[in-house]
């Protein structure tokens, strides 16, 4: 019988928000923000408001959330990294797993946080960069490897973005649960990594919708897994931890229109993994002692990086477009159960 037993008032998730800045395409529609956010944590939502309405935050009518940290649009990717992340890779040096994740609508900016552009790097890659220069600070023996995989759950079916071709399929044994056949990288430098991931990302499944031409409906899961050696005392001991960073599919629902298409059915298996994911961690967050990993391939997959000793983060994306205003206050009721 499985264990499944890790939620325990412990596994507090970290919620943060992120804002991005209002597109060209928004502006030039005539979008209007209805995103403000006070004291690096307050955010108010309204959809009917103007700036003088907003200057006087009183006379706004709307939704007011709090989280561990919201970002404003101009917040650098470095500070969202040393925020939100930052701790977590201090913890696979010290032997902890831990998960990071982007939810939000298509369009909200969870691949620009997570992957990046090559002059503005994300989390995934900032990670990776703290991650040689935390393993070089410290006298490892000289004995450390960092592999990474980089992975799809699309349909609920598992690809290996760095070497496409046959769904891979997943297996449980001592380790916990694994991809069969995943590519395990061993980089030796940030340098190389960016293009890697950028490569990889090229082989997520995207498909064209009526709203976005590039709607992701696929999960990217990269694993970071760091293996060295410590001395205790007079000993020798391997340690491990892993960092699992996430780019969620777009959360919007699929349209009631595409019932009878292809899409609807991808849209299903697409809530079905977000659904699952939220139910475990619900589950975490009310303290409760059976964590449902088994509900979706995404759940399976992050079983030992999420709750007991794991950490895990929430990085909430969000337009500040008023013509996204149902989506972002979707978004925020989501954010703010996972508190
Ligand atoms: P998602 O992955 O959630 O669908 P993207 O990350 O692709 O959304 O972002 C949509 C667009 O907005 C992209 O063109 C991206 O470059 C831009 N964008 C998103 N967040 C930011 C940001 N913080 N700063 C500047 N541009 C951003
Ligand atoms: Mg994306």
């Amino acid at each position: 019988e499985e264990a499944e037993v890790c939620g325990d008032l412990g596994s507090r998730i970290m919620v943060f928000v992120r804002l991005r800045p209002m597109g060209k395409k928004e502006e030039e529609a005539g979008a209007r923000s209805c995103v403000r956010i006070v004291n690096k944590r307050d955010i108010y939502l309204t959809e009917f408001a103007s700036e003088m309405d907003y200057l006087r935050l009183k006379r706004v009518r709307g939704r007011h959330f709090c989280f561990d940290a919201s970002f404003p649009e101009s917040t650098t990717q470095q500070v969202v990294y040393s925020t939100t992340t930052a701790e977590l890779v201090e913890g696979v040096l010290q032997g902890r797993n831990g998960s990071v994740f982007c939810y939000g609508a298509t369009g909200a900016g969870k691949t620009y946080t997570m992957l990046g552009t090559l002059e503005n790097p994300g989390v995934m890659v900032l990670a990776i960069k703290d991650l040689f220069a935390k393993i070089r600070q410290r006298s490892f023996e000289g004995k450390h490897s960092v592999l990474l995989s980089y992975l799809e759950v699309y349909n609920e079916t598992v690809v290996d973005l760095l070497s496409p071709g046959r769904p891979l399929v997943l297996r449980e044994d001592k380790q916990g649960i694994t991809a069969a056949g995943l590519t395990q990288y061993r980089a030796y430098s940030t340098n190389e990594v960016m293009q890697l991931l950028q490569q990889g990302n090229q082989n997520r499944t995207t498909e064209p919708t009526r709203v976005n031409e590039t709607s992701s409906r696929s999960h990217a899961i990269l694993q970071v897994i760091a293996e060295y050696q410590v001395k205790d005392s007079n000993m020798t001991a391997t340690r491990v931890g892993k960092l699992s960073l996430i780019d969620l599919a777009g959360s919007e629902r699929a349209l009631a229109t595409d019932q009878r298409s292809q899409r609807s059915i991808e849209g299903a298996n697409i809530n079905r993994s977000l659904l699952a994911l939220s139910s475990c961690i619900n589950a975490l967050v009310e303290g409760k002692k059976h964590i449902p990993y088994r509900n979706s391939k995404l759940t399976q997959l992050l079983k030992d990086s999420l709750g007991g000793p794991c950490h895990t983060v929430m990085i909430a994306n969000i337009s500040p477009s008023n013509l996204s205003f149902n989506e972002t206050q979707n978004t925020l009721h989501w954010a703010d159960r996972a508190k």
